[in-house]
């Protein structure tokens, strides 16, 4: 039973995925509006018109208006030159990601169940957290609790008492509350252990997609689906990979899924997360050290703005003066070559801020 749910899982995003692809194909054929992202071309001849009226009629099936359809889209041009320039500027360049992240929190060495669960924990306090502070409040939860990070002492702490645990990380005294929810969760309907399906992670309270696709790929070692937090939204719209801009990163992951061969799925997150840490910025992206400037739609430029200075000779008091009467000089000016503004993306950022799947 475990094990065909977890098969259930592993092929849930590609059956989306599937799904979209056929109701896609039917709607080109069905109606001219079709999504903007692919339009197969017509054939070259229209078939002749039947002449006879077919014996029995038949049912057109009733495509759908599902805002999957509208979101698959073709791999984007070079995409693959783009993702390896990243994937290898990463490769030497640390990212608090890389030692901080979720993957890093769960101790080695405990029961895998407890290893699970310390993920899931982690990753319902790093919601709208940075790396740093996630990581400090974990290890205080493993070093503070009696027993340390696992499902029963969390049922045992007071929920207060949690609350000042992890008071450092945003939204601490609702996440203390979820956490307390989720523990009794997992006791009452999940033999004490995490869920190993998407549908049963999104149904805890405080765990949305991103966590849910996290927790499967980091606690069960399974690829379903990616995990979008901020980052990985932001970026993948700078870089013209998704048009989701100000969409949900729901969204995005949908959009992402529908080109981006499987195999990439799990190491975009953390590929794509540090590079937003120390190169992408969301405000101030350092565009002149990036390795994907020249490929990169939203690229940032310096434009020279020339100043003259004038100067002009007058005579006071039979003195010979020389006064500056215009000066110009030099000077950069940052502007963004496309309509990406990185504002744009942070509206998101701090509009979404209220619910706490992220
Ligand atoms: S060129 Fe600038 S906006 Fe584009 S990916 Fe690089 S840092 Fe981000």
């Amino acid at each position: 039973m475990q094990r065909r749910s977890v098969r259930l899982a592993e092929s849930h995003a590609g059956s989306i995925v599937k799904k979209r692809r056929v109701t896609a194909a039917s709607s080109s054929s069905s109606s001219s509006s079709s999504s903007s992202f692919s339009s197969p071309s017509p054939p070259s001849s229209p078939p002749p018109a039947p002449k006879k009226k077919p014996l029995s009629k038949v049912k057109k099936p009733k495509v759908e208006s599902s805002p999957l359809r509208s979101l698959s889209s073709d791999p984007p041009a070079q995409w693959e030159t783009v993702y390896n320039l990243i994937r290898e500027f990463r490769k030497h360049t640390t990212a608090p990601v890389d030692t901080m992240g979720c993957e890093r929190l769960a101790e080695e060495g405990v029961p895998d169940k407890v290893f699970r669960f310390q993920t899931l924990i982690s990753l319902m306090l790093s919601s709208q957290t940075k790396d740093t502070v996630t990581s400090a409040a974990v290890k205080i939860l493993q070093s503070e609790l009696p027993g340390g990070l696992n499902l029963e002492s969390i049922l045992a702490v007071d929920e207060k008492q949690l609350d000042q645990y992890i008071k450092s990380v945003g939204f601490h005294t609702k996440k203390a509350h979820y956490i307390k929810q989720v523990a009794e969760i997992l006791r009452d309907e999940h033999d004490g252990d995490i869920p190993d399906t998407i549908q049963g992670l999104v149904k805890l309270p405080g765990v949305g997609p991103k966590m849910g696709y996290l927790a499967l790929q980091i606690a069960w070692k399974m690829n379903a689906g990616i995990g979008v937090d901020v980052h990985v939204h932001r970026i993948s719209n700078r870089l013209g990979w998704c048009t989701t801009e100000n969409r949900l990163p729901e969204d995005t992951r949908i959009q992402l899924e529908s080109w981006l061969p499987k195999e990439h799925w799990r190491e975009i997150n953390p590929m794509l997360v540090g590079f937003g840490q120390v190169t992408c910025l969301p405000r101030g992206p350092k565009c002149g050290e990036c390795p994907v400037r020249d490929y990169c739609p939203s690229a940032a430029v310096t434009v020279k703005k020339r100043k003259t200075v004038v100067k002009k000779e007058v005579v006071e008091d039979g003195e010979t003066k020389i006064i500056t009467v215009k000066k110009e000089e030099e000077e950069g000016d940052t502007k963004f070559l496309a309509n990406h503004e990185p504002q744009l993306a942070d509206a998101v950022e701090t509009t979404k801020k209220e619910p706490l799947e992220w």
